[in-house]
């Protein structure tokens, strides 16, 4: 059964890059409406002109997602140009500084827990309300593999996305009855600019970490996300869901 979304406004986060991105064309290509937020507005810009040039409906917008204000406004943004709020993914995240725990830099930790711990909180803060209004809806929290499983020399990362994976079971279960589902996905580690500086060697170490032999790609992700947010995901909520070329089988 093909997946659409006609009729529905979407609010993608970090969506001016990566897996942010293909979510939000993806989402495009079956018929949201599609507001684009990233922290660069001309990051955002791209990937809306690239939705409207192929015919679809897409706004633009730039914020910061550490910051509970802005994210409030970015609904708000969001659902008077859409009429209301109906899919959500909260996808916005950045690395982080790379240390032992013992050595681990505070205003990385900060900045880490702000953007991939603090940022999907505010975009649940904000966006249930606007979608309880709109008569329901489907949450997605990016979280990461690294949100069942340590990762030496990320402790801000791993977290983060332990957390995140927390809180999506507790807004899946508060809002069960209420029309809206909340999930979370766990990438493995997927070809986006997040990886950029890695050199040859640690990209091979990378790869060599998946069963399936290479990195996934931020489709793979993409496709993932939007049977949860469809309605063939209607008994799926709360629940954590990998897409992993086996990392986390091992
Ligand atoms: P990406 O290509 O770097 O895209 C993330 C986008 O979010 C970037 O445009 C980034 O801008 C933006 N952003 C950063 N801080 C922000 C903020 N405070 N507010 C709004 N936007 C902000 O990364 P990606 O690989 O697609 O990652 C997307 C999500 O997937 C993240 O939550 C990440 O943790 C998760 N994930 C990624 C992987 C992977 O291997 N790539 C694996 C598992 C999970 P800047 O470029 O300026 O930072």
């Amino acid at each position: 059964m093909q997946i659409t979304f006609h009729g529905k406004t979407a609010l993608v986060t970090g969506a001016g890059s990566g897996i942010g991105a293909a979510i939000a064309l993806a989402l495009a290509k079956a018929g949201a409406r599609v507001a684009v937020q990233d922290i660069a507005l001309d990051k955002a810009q791209a990937v809306a002109a690239t939705i409207t040039a192929a015919g679809g409906a897409a706004l633009a917008l730039a914020g910061d997602v550490s910051v509970a204000a802005e994210v409030e406004g970015l609904v708000a943004k969001t659902v008077a140009w859409g009429g209301g709020l109906h899919l959500l993914v909260n996808n916005a995240g950045i690395g982080g500084p790379s240390a032992p725990t013992g050595d681990y830099p505070l205003d990385g930790w900060d900045k880490v827990i702000g953007v991939n711990l603090n940022g999907v909180f505010y975009g649940l803060r904000f966006g249930i309300p606007a979608m309880l209004a709109a008569g329901g809806g489907a949450i997605v929290n990016i979280a990461s593999i690294l949100g069942s499983v340590g990762f030496a020399n990320a402790p801000a990362y791993v977290a983060a996305k332990h957390a995140v994976v927390g809180l999506t079971k507790n807004a899946g279960m508060e809002y069960a009855t209420q029309g809206i589902r909340v999930n979370a996905i766990g990438p493995a580690f997927i070809d986006t600019p997040l990886l950029a500086g890695l050199d040859e060697a640690a990209r091979n170490w990378l790869i060599s970490l998946h069963p399936a032999g290479r990195m996934g790609t931020s489709e793979e992700v993409a496709a993932l996300t939007l049977f949860l947010l469809s309605d063939q995901a209607s008994f799926i909520t709360g629940s954590y869901h990998l897409v992993d070329g086996g990392y986390t089988a091992k």
